[in-house]
């Protein structure tokens, strides 16, 4: 399968690693739009968040986990957020499910609407 994503996690395409176990890898993102902008996503292919299911949605705990071990790991504990962008409105562009990790700044809460849904 052709996916960025698949590839960074099994290293054909390079990325800069943050953690790494059987299930799930992290690396930081190429774009940050924080001091800190990790991407966590999991090994096995899953295309956004709508196709998270009975079957595969164990990994997401996990992702959790794992999001809350990097942030006592980076002392970011007292502030972080967690998103991901599921679907072309969302501004989802790669379609393997990922995490968006962000922290290092305070941040204010809304949604930026590019453009009006039809
Ligand atoms: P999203 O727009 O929510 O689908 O997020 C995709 C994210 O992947 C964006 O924040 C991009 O900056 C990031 N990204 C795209 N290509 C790479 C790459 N080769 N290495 C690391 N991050 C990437
Ligand atoms: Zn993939």
């Amino acid at each position: 399968m052709d996916c960025l994503f698949c590839k960074i996690a099994n290293g054909e395409i390079p990325s800069t690693k943050v953690y790494e176990d059987e299930k799930v890898f992290c690396f930081k993102d190429i774009a940050p739009i924080t001091p800190i902008h990790y991407l966590i996503i999991p090994k096995e292919h899953i295309s956004g968040a709508s196709a998270i299911t009975a079957e595969n949605s164990a990994v997401v705990a996990h992702i959790f986990e794992v999001a809350a071990k990097i942030a006592k790991d980076e002392g970011i504990s007292d502030g972080f957020r967690i998103i991901t962008n599921c679907g072309e409105n969302a501004g989802q562009t790669v379609n393997h499910l990922h995490f968006h990790l962000l922290a290092g700044v305070k941040m204010g809460w809304g949604v930026e609407a590019v453009n009006p849904v039809e």
